[in-house]
Formats: C-alpha cells, sequence, structure tokens
C-alpha cells in the first residue's frame, strides 16, 4: 500500500496519542522502587546547594554559560547572542501531554518554555518565543512559585525548555521552591549546545536530562543553527558528562521517569541530521539501554523555506531508515512511540 506524506503525519500523530494513554509498558528501563527524593534537595540537606547557586550567578558577569562566551555582563543588562536579559522571560507554563510517555504519565510533564535561546536554529518551531523572545520577564520568585504552582496541579517533573541561558535563575528558583516543598525532578530540556563546564555544575541538582543531538556534521550545523559549527563537538562532551551524572533512565513503579538521560534526535530531510552516524556514535560512546526518542516530526517553520535540502518534511523511507540504523547499532531502548510508528508501517508495507 502506498504510503503518502500527509498519512504519515496523520498517522504518527495518531499513534503517539493512543500509547500516550495505553496503560502497558512497551519498553525497557531500570524499575526502581525506593523511597526517592531529588538530588537538588540531597544537595542541599548537604549544604551545597546554596554555594552552587551562588558560583552560577557569577558567570553572568562575563557571561560564558554556553559556548558562544559572549563575555557580557549581564548582571549590569548587558546582552549577547541569546539577547536574554539578567531576569528569566518566560513564554508560557501548564502540563505539558505531548512529551515523551515517561515525562508525560497521568498528569502531564509540569513544562516552562523560556523566552531566547542560543542556538537558533532557521527551522525551530517555537521562533516567536526563542528568535523573538517573546514573553514575560519575572523574578526568581516567580520562577519558583511557578515551579511549585506546576507541582500543585500534579505535573510529575519541571520539564525546563531551553534552560541553558537562564541556567542560574533556575538553581536560584528551584532552592526557593524547595524550602516551600518542591519535590519533583528537574527536567533539563536542551538542544544539547552546553558546555562541559556549565554541565559539570549541574551535577547534583538535575536528576533528568533530556538533550537533543540535532547534527553530526559541522557544516549542517552552522549552516542551519546560526553558525554553531561547533555544535557536533560540544553537544556530545556535554552528554556524555549527563550521562556520567545520571546514567540510563530509571523509572519509578508507576512507569514515571525519576532520574536518568534521554536523547532526543530529529530526523531531518535529506539525511541533514547525520542518522547514521548519531545512532553509531550512542552505541558506542553510551550503554547500548540509552533511551533515545528517534522523532519523526519535522516540519518546515520559520526559515526553512528559504533551504531547498530542508523545505519539505520528511518521508516513511527516511524514518524508516532511521530506525532501522537504530536496530543496525544495537540500542535497544527506543521510545516507543517511534517504535510503534516504525511497526505500524512495516505492517501497511507488508499488506
Ligand atoms: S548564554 Fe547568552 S550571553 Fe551567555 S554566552 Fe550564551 S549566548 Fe552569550
Amino acid at each position: 500500500m502506498e504510503i503518502t506524506r500527509r498519512g504519515f503525519i496523520k498517522h504518527s500523530f495518531l499513534l503517539g496519542s493512543s500509547f500516550l494513554f495505553s496503560s502497558s509498558p512497551v519498553y525497557s528501563a531500570v524499575k526502581k522502587e525506593v523511597k526517592w527524593i531529588p538530588a537538588y534537595e540531597k544537595l542541599e540537606m548537604d549544604g551545597k546547594l546554596a554555594q552552587r547557586v551562588k558560583q552560577a550567578y557569577a558567570i553572568f558577569e562575563n557571561c560564558h554559560l554556553c559556548p558562544k562566551k559572549c563575555g557580557v555582563n549581564r548582571q549590569k543588562g548587558e546582552k549577547g547572542f541569546c539577547k536574554a536579559p539578567l531576569k528569566p522571560v518566560i513564554f508560557s507554563y501548564h502540563p505539558h501531554f505531548g512529551e515523551e510517555r515517561a515525562l508525560v504519565g497521568g498528569k502531564g510533564s509540569g513544562t516552562i518554555f523560556f523566552s531566547n535561546c542560543n542556538l537558533r536554529c532557521i527551522f525551530c518551531q517555537n521562533w516567536p518565543i526563542s528568535h523573538e523572545g517573546r514573553g514575560k520577564e519575572i523574578q526568581d520568585e516567580d520562577l519558583a512559585d511557578v515551579m511549585l504552582k506546576l507541582q500543585s496541579m500534579g505535573c510529575h517533573n519541571i520539564n525546563l525548555v531551553t534552560p541553558t541561558h537562564v541556567m542560574p535563575n533556575i538553581l536560584n528558583a528551584t532552592r526557593m521552591a524547595l524550602k516551600k516543598g518542591l519535590h519533583i525532578p528537574l527536567v533539563y530540556n536542551t538542544s544539547g549546545y552546553e558546555r562541559l563546564e556549565i554541565v559539570k555544575l549541574l551535577e547534583g541538582i538535575v536528576d533528568l536530562y533530556l538533550p537533543d543531538l540535532k547534527y553530526m556534521d559541522s557544516d549542517k550545523a552552522a549552516k542551519y543553527s546560526a553558525g554553531a559549527s561547533d555544535y557536533p563537538e560540544v553537544a556530545k562532551k556535554a552528554i556524555l558528562e549527563m550521562n556520567r551524572q545520571v546514567g540510563v533512565l530509571q523509572l519509578d513503579k508507576e512507569g514515571i521517569a525519576i532520574r536518568g538521560l534521554m536523547i532526543r534526535h530529529l530526523v531531518m530531510p535529506n539525511r541533514v541530521a547525520g542518522t547514521e552516524k548519531f545512532v553509531k556514535w550512542v552505541a558506542e560512546a553510551l550503554p547500548k539501554n540509552t533511551y533515545v526518542n528517534i522523532m519523526a516530526q519535522y516540519r518546515v517553520e520559520y526559515k526553512a523555506y528559504d533551504y531547498p535540502e530542508i523545505a519539505r518534511g520528511i518521508t516513511v523511507q527516511e524514518f524508516m531508515e532511521a530506525m532501522d540504523w537504530a536496530e543496525k547499532y544495537g540500542l535497544t531502548n527506543l521510545d516507543p512511540q517511534s517504535v510503534a510508528l516504525k511497526n505500524f508501517y512495516h505492517q501497511r508495507r507488508s499488506n
């Protein structure tokens, strides 16, 4: 049976939705049933969290929070490449039901969308937020209250979307919220464009790392992400450090993620993302049961229309070859929605 692109997108969505509400576990992860407390709470009990906040805030004086290393004094209101001010700007926050199933559970992932970005991909789906900085500037105290509100709504975690340029504010807010009863894990939902030294500073604070690994070739990274030719190398180093800190994904007895590394990789048209190199690297550099989400939902956004190579959605064939590579290189903990989509198209093709 022929599969059209329109049909492919439709079935991607439907399968994703059905798995969201399914109750049977479909992928492997280490199960933990011991009483769990978040990493940042342990660090506070050790008397080290306040010092970490101070260390992080000091970086604002000569900002080198990310590989751009602008050197601007954000304490004095100077702005660098990301255009972010000293205080966090947030666009929205809410329980999110479109994230990975292990983050969403029954009550949603408590997602906070930070405005501005240090990578600024030309195909960004959130471009009004990340490129144009739309949102509201708030105080760290307000950010703490947002975290507590999401927790009170039953969210399973605090999902920090594009956190890199506001990391010190997040640490400060987390400590404030902890004092008022925050007890769910932080999800560091990053583009992967992170400095190794900065990720090291997050050790013992972040329980769940959710980095992208967008490209494996520096020329693609430079072309589509504002000249960030160093992206593949810095992102790989950052991910290795994240794995060192939190290891393979752990779930609680309800199947909700409580600690570990979850990597996202968006399949792009014309093999722009270097997907075969990506799965090969994961298989060789990380445990084979590292959680990997090979994502099929690329769509043409923002300035991607101006680049013929990426000015279309991906085909079924491009998604299927990505999943086949993951199997070929022996990855064993793939996102269940991606696996379901692959199985669906296998079945359609054999009918
Ligand atoms: S966080 Fe922003 S100001 Fe700081 S180094 Fe990165 S791009 Fe520059």
